[in-house]
């Protein structure tokens, strides 16, 4: 259950960070994995690995969960799933679809770890959708000495627990709430000046379930819009590729306010691409989820792209902020600023949506958010210089870096911008007093 030394270097998935930790542990039962913590000194767990920082990175070592058994019990009668955490959501999705069951979103890719994406808030995009964490309703924490704690939503520190960048124990099993299954169908448009966002922001992002703005910033315009309809009616049983689209959204609680209307061959002045798109240009399309409104399951479309693929463009670096959705606008002015130090750098940037939750380490705590992403090239010395001027622009807008990505922001900005954070350090000296969890990430941005 232990590999030992490392017989090479092991690196996160963009080969960006190469950890330091000496052994890394693959236990095969829960009880293994109760000996590991327990006879630890220092540990981590490494997940999937996609993220772009030293998060996952241990002073000591790291623990692998993927060889633990991948069970999915799903309750009924509750809307709720009891899973092993070291299933990704390519593992998961169909598995609770054959059961009649979706998770409400996904990220852009199912290839990360579900109990990973939760410890960091990762997010889709969908101005009713909240973070991917906000789903859980309770989970399993193996914590310093080795012990189960069981945490639900009767406690009234899960919402502290749920996003917790590994530094509370290990997560071992997570309960997720569940939605009936659905259909999803997705059109890319193409084209769009930047102004024409201006009065349009608001109605466009909640104009379908989710959506996805891309710019190079080589010039002020939107090089693609992607918008994923959620259908009504029950899911679709068998597709063909060539079906004609019939895209008929399913009836909103969030009405969107007046915005030129989405037909299948237009949004306002941005027109249907004609063919499947990949949103760094230049790249193929073949590892993209179906689109040209062909309907397909939810966990067939709301991804970007497909499992067994490399994701997006795989030689790249990532960054990302949040902040108040209300500042979209003149955030995304700011950036227009210095667009020529923005685009030499960059592949692709992307601009989602996200709504409020109650997680104390979310960087959406209890605000509607928007989130600009930025897939830069694999050169970490000309991109940091970029990163900080970014950052420099969105400051005013109290932008917050996604944990688990490359940002510069000095650890105290982004400690006071986390109001719940006292609460949070609470927890971790109550769960491990001695630091077993910690590493030099979190030394940095939670405080010691
Ligand atoms: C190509 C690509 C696309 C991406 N797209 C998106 C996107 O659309 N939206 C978005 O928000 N982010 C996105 N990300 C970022 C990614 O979702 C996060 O970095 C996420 O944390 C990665 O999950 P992972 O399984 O690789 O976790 P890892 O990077 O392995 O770990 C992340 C952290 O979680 C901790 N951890 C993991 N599992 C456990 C556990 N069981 N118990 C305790 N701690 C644990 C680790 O110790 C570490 O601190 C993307 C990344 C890549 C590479």
């Amino acid at each position: 259950m232990n590999e030992g030394p490392a017989a090479r270097p092991r690196t996160n998935w963009a080969g960006n960070v190469t950890f330091g930790a000496s052994d890394l542990h693959r236990p095969a039962t829960l009880g293994q994995l109760q000996a590991v913590v327990a006879r630890a000194r220092r540990l981590r767990v490494l997940a999937a690995g996609h993220s772009f920082n030293d998060l996952a990175d241990s002073p000591g070592a790291q623990v692998s969960l993927a060889g633990l058994p991948p069970e999915v019990e799903v309750d009924s009668a509750a809307r709720l799933a009891r899973i092993s955490a070291g299933l990704s959501y390519a593992e998961l999705a169909g598995r609770l679809d054959r059961q009649g069951f979706a998770l409400r979103n996904l990220a852009s890719l199912p290839h990360i770890s579900v109990a990973g994406a939760c410890a960091t808030a990762t997010h889709g995009s969908g101005a009713a959708q909240p973070n991917l964490a906000a789903a859980v309703a309770g989970l399993t924490l193996v914590t310093a000495g080795g012990d189960l704690v069981e945490l639900s939503r009767q406690d009234d520190w899960l919402d502290g627990a749920v996003v917790h960048l590994g530094a509370l124990g290990v997560v071992a099993r997570l309960v997720l709430e569940l939605v009936p299954s659905f259909d999803v169908a997705q059109r890319v448009y193409e084209d769009l000046p930047l102004e024409a966002l201006g009065d349009h922001f608001t109605g466009l992002m909640a104009g379908a379930y989710s959506v996805s703005l891309f710019t190079d910033w080589r010039a002020p315009r939107l090089t693609q819009l992607w918008l994923k309809q959620r259908l009504a009616g029950p899911p679709h049983r068998a597709s063909s590729p060539h079906a004609v689209p019939s895209v008929r959204p399913a009836s909103s609680p969030h009405p969107a306010p007046p915005v030129p209307s989405i037909t299948q061959e237009s949004w306002f002045t941005a027109a249907a691409a004609p063919a499947p798109r990949h949103p760094v240009p230049g790249l193929p399309a073949d590892t993209c989820t179906e689109q040209l409104g062909v309907p397909g399951r939810w966990y067939d479309r709301l991804p970007h792209f497909r499992p067994g693929f490399r994701p997006s463009a795989g030689d790249e670096l990532q960054s990302e902020y949040l902040l108040p959705v209300e500042h979209a606008i003149p955030a995304l002015h700011a950036l227009n600023e210095i667009r020529a130090r923005l685009a030499p750098v960059l592949l692709i940037c992307e601009i989602r949506v996200v709504a409020a939750d109650r997680l104390w380490l979310s960087p959406c705590y209890r605000q509607d958010s928007v989130a600009f992403h930025f897939t830069w090239i694999a050169d970490t010395a000309s991109v940091l210089p970029v990163v900080t001027l970014a950052e420099r622009q969105l400051a005013p807008f109290a932008a917050r870096p996604h944990w688990g990505k490359i940002f510069t922001t000095p650890p105290e900005t982004l400690r006071s911008s986390y109001e719940r954070l006292p609460d949070f350090a609470e927890l971790m000296r109550r769960l491990d007093p001695s630091g077993k969890f910690r590493n030099s990430y979190t030394d940095r941005c939670l405080g010691a």
